[in-house]
């Protein structure tokens, strides 16, 4: 399960990231409203933590273009003000629920959780890109009729590369999104794992989907 946290006050994204990895979920911390909405856009989250006012864009401003794009992901908002407009204004802007600051953590992880339960899955079940499929509950690949199974860093790369399709992704771009954050390891872990997956989706017969732009990094299909 994987949780995005846009919250610019570093201390308290810290502490929430920390609690989350704690119980055992994948977390992304972003503390600008941008990279934020970058990020929520790419990912396929199964939760997004928004602060409400956070720099270059705020939480209601991220929410809806999330909704506007199409992106399911449930979006709890964290406010620092507790009035009637504001939650109004959260819950117009698509955010499924929202927590007023200061807040226990315990209820945040209690919030997230029954999220996670009304949207049993919000990415879809499926992902497809061309003759690709993604078979997100059973974490298998499927091409050309052949069914493989990926492991756990396979799935989120091709994941991650599927609901980018069409794009330039840099490898740092990639390792920010695929590994986690206190990952230190070198860029070329990347081509590792994209050897690992053209052997699994990209071999004879079938056409390469995944496309080295050199210099740059990846794409998948065109
Ligand atoms: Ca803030």
């Amino acid at each position: 399960m994987r949780i995005l946290v846009v919250e610019d006050e570093a201390r308290l994204r810290e502490l929430i990231g920390r609690t989350l990895e704690a119980d055992g979920y994948e977390v992304v911390l972003e503390g600008d409203g941008a990279r934020g909405l970058t990020h929520a856009e790419a990912g396929g989250f199964d939760v997004i933590v928004l602060d409400l006012m956070l720099p270059t864009m705020s939480g209601l401003e991220i929410s809806m273009r999330l909704r506007r794009r199409g992106v399911r992901s449930p979006i709890l908002m964290l406010t620092a003000r507790d009035t009637v407009d504001d939650r109004v204004a959260g819950l117009d802007a698509g955010a499924d629920d929202y927590l007023v600051k200061p807040f226990a953590f315990a209820e945040l992880t209690a919030r997230i959780r029954a999220l996670l339960r009304r949207n049993a899955d919000p990415g879809g079940r499926e992902l497809r890109v061309e003759d690709l499929v993604l078979d997100r509950a059973r974490r298998e690949a499927v091409r050309g009729g052949r069914r493989t199974e990926l492991t756990a860093r396979e799935f989120s790369l091709l994941e991650y590369l599927m609901r980018n399709a069409g794009r330039v992704l840099t490898r740092d771009q990639i390792i920010q999104a695929v590994w986690p954050r206190e990952f230190d390891g070198g860029a070329n872990v990347v081509d590792t794992y994209v050897h690992y997956l053209r052997e699994k989706i990209d071999a004879s017969p079938n056409r390469a989907l995944i496309k080295t732009v050199r210099g740059v990094g990846y794409k998948l299909g065109s």
